[in-house]
């Protein structure tokens, strides 16, 4: 893996606050969720192929601004990318990631992105107020303000910036959890701020506040950010990202890979990350992040048919376990006898022979390392 990973030519806000506000962060993460490896290594784990609506959503967002997507059709365009996407996954060798766009939720799904697509179009076509730069004319406040930094290396798209008088409001709508037991999430603040000092930077206004406001509307936080914080935020950025690129020239893989039960528990790169194979299937994690295990498939059955559940019987360290497996989550070119990992599993409470699927993204491949 490591002799293929390229240094970014791009980074996301989201990826860089979680990076920054975690104490231990896993920065071949960052380095697989960024351009072009993003794109590269797209094998990941079942379940995270809705991951593709967010990126094919957010790159046609960007073209907008930048007056490059002139297809009329936009539900149209966002399907056949979607496809395509899905295409290429399946010729990676993962036919488990597939999505229904024909399910009443997908349908749903493009048609309320592609109306936030429109209504951006459109804005940006018959606004002759905003201000332009090189690209075209420029949104600087309403919903979906795209920001950028470090000579277009940093973007990040601003759910909405409400304009006043005394300067700015930028805020973020989460459909999550905002709080944990100690608070809002670092990670959230993170993200505002960096989006506030780019949007400094780039000479649009003063930012008079930050704010995230739950799937309700309802406001959970805000505060008015302080000129040096918004400077360090700055420096904090810069030198992450000169951290990384360096990291990754030198294929420094054991400073980038930080495997541990936190960071590996939503990694959707778990499948093909060498560092997290190697390591945690002998560590054991504590609800609720699943674990990987290793063992030796011993029989494969099929207890109820078309249910798509699969029964395995697999040998760890001489004793005997049962798992059920999505039919489509099991590799297709595992055999008995192969030596398979087993990702996103739980040990039963109550069974010592049973491992225990995570319902929504659970997988079985063979060990090939
Ligand atoms: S699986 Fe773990 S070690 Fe590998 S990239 Fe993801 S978080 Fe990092």
């Amino acid at each position: 893996m490591i002799d293929s990973l390229k240094v970014p030519n791009r980074y996301f806000v989201t990826t860089l606050s979680s990076a920054l506000t975690s104490e231990n962060p896993c920065l071949l993460r960052v380095v697989l969720d960024s351009p072009p490896n993003r794109d590269t290594f797209s094998i990941q784990m079942p379940g995270h192929a809705k991951a593709i609506w967010g990126s094919v959503f957010h790159s046609m967002t960007e073209e907008i601004h930048s007056g490059r997507l002139m297809e009329e059709d936009l539900e149209s365009t966002m399907r056949i990318r979607i496809e395509e996407r899905l295409a290429k996954e399946e010729e990676l060798g993962m036919p488990w990631a597939t999505i229904d766009l024909q399910s009443t939720l997908s349908i749903f799904e493009i048609k309320r992105r592609c109306r936030r697509l429109e209504n951006l179009r459109s804005e940006l076509k018959t606004n002759k107020s905003l201000p332009s730069n090189s690209s075209g004319r420029v949104k600087t406040t309403g919903r979906e303000v795209f920001v950028s930094g470090f000579e277009g290396r940093l973007t990040g798209l601003i759910d909405e910036v409400e304009s006043s008088s005394s300067g700015v409001t930028i805020i973020d709508d989460k459909t999550g959890k905002i709080l944990t037991e100690d608070g809002v999430k670092p990670s959230y603040i993170k993200q505002l701020t960096i989006y506030a000092a780019l949007y400094q930077e780039l000479g649009y206004a003063d930012v008079k506040s930050i704010v995230l406001r739950d799937k309700s509307g309802s406001e959970i936080f805000s505060k008015t950010p302080k000129q040096i914080e918004l400077t360090q935020t700055i420096s904090e950025l810069m030198e992450l990202m000169n951290n990384i690129d360096y990291l990754v020239e030198l294929k420094d893989i054991e400073k980038l890979a930080k495997p541990s039960c936190a960071n590996c528990s939503l990694c959707p790169h778990r499948i093909v990350c060498n560092s997290h194979l190697e390591k945690m299937h002998s560590q054991r994690c504590e609800y609720p992040h699943p674990n990987l295990f290793l063992g030796t498939l011993v029989g494969i059955f099929n207890p109820r048919a078309n249910t798509g559940k699969l029964k395995l019987t697999i040998r760890i360290d001489d004793n005997l376990f049962h798992a059920n497996v999505n039919e489509t989550w099991l590799s297709s070119d595992v055999e008995i006898d192969d030596e398979i990992f087993i990702h996103a599993y739980y040990l039963d409470t109550k069974s010592e022979s049973l491992l225990r699927p995570r319902k929504h993204s659970h997988a079985v491949t063979k060990r090939t390392l």
